[in-house]
């Protein structure tokens, strides 16, 4: 890694439904990559949360205590709690069953609809686009409210699916007043944003969100900001963390952010 305090703080083991490589071949990479904080953050889907992800939280917890820790990085545990606005009682409960040291807060679907992963807009107006997002902001909103989580992972997350896989054209301007509230309403309630580097991969090209995003959270006073590969695999881990680091620098970061029993640490983007 080129920086010396690089860290990736959401990926992805096969204690997730769509990760492919157990919890200790995620670790064992995170050393040999050379990482200096590692965590480890499986999916709960909140809103699936009493048929499907309480037992599978109780099972990402029970492999992360298992782990036989590789020297090098420091290692730290996390959970990426999805439409937890959508069931809060479900992250109430399991933030307060597991000593998590780091919860995501993200959004896939908003309430009542699709994940977008499943939604074609290339039939949809641009109206109707625009609507879209303008609820997926709300729900984004309401759950910076509900407050079960220490950074909001890739706000951008429908912009990889309409414009990434389905090229259509977002005009984020048109959604600055929101996206403003949006960080206004991290900053306020002590929230660290999260830079998703998967996005640099994809058909999408930039971070979730990407770099003019992140100068304007800078300049509204945003300074938690934690970094992101969303790997799903041992290959993926980490990509993309170094260019995500060097776009944050630029725009005028200083430091970055890890949590140790959801308590951030300031690290220097050195
Ligand atoms: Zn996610
Ligand atoms: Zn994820």
């Amino acid at each position: 890694m080129k920086h010396k305090y690089a860290a990736d703080c959401h990926n992805h083991s096969n204690c997730s439904p769509d990760g492919e490589h157990s919890p200790q071949a995620m670790a064992d990479r995170a050393a040999a990559l050379g990482l200096r904080v590692y965590t480890l953050t499986d999916h709960c889907e909140c809103n699936e949360y009493e048929e499907k992800y309480r037992d599978r939280a109780a099972a990402a917890w029970e492999e992360m205590e298992k782990l036989r820790l590789p020297q090098g990085p420091e290692f730290l545990k996390g959970i990426e709690l999805g439409q937890l606005t959508q069931n809060p009682g479900a992250a109430r409960e399991v933030l307060a069953t597991y000593a998590y040291d780091f919860a995501i807060g993200s959004l896939h679907n908003i309430r009542d609809r699709q994940d977008f992963y499943y939604m074609d807009c290339r039939e949809k107006s641009r109206e109707e686009i625009a609507g879209l997002l303008d609820e997926y902001w709300d729900e984004v909103l309401e759950m910076i409210d509900c407050g079960s989580f220490d950074s909001l992972g890739h706000l951008t997350y429908p912009l990889r699916y309409i414009q990434g896989e389905q090229g259509v054209q977002v005009d984020l301007e048109r959604h600055s007043d929101k996206l403003d509230r949006i960080f206004r309403s991290l900053i306020d309630h002590e929230k660290a944003l999260e830079v998703n580097s998967s996005g640099i991969f994809g058909k999408l090209g930039e971070t979730m969100p990407g770099p003019g995003l992140l100068r304007r959270y800078y300049e509204l006073g945003g300074r938690l900001l934690t970094f992101g590969s969303d790997a799903h695999c041992t290959e993926s881990l980490a990509q993309g963390i170094d260019s995500a680091m060097d776009m944050a620098r630029e725009a005028g970061f200083t430091q970055f952010t890890v949590y140790r029993q959801h308590r951030p640490v300031m690290l220097p983007l050195e």
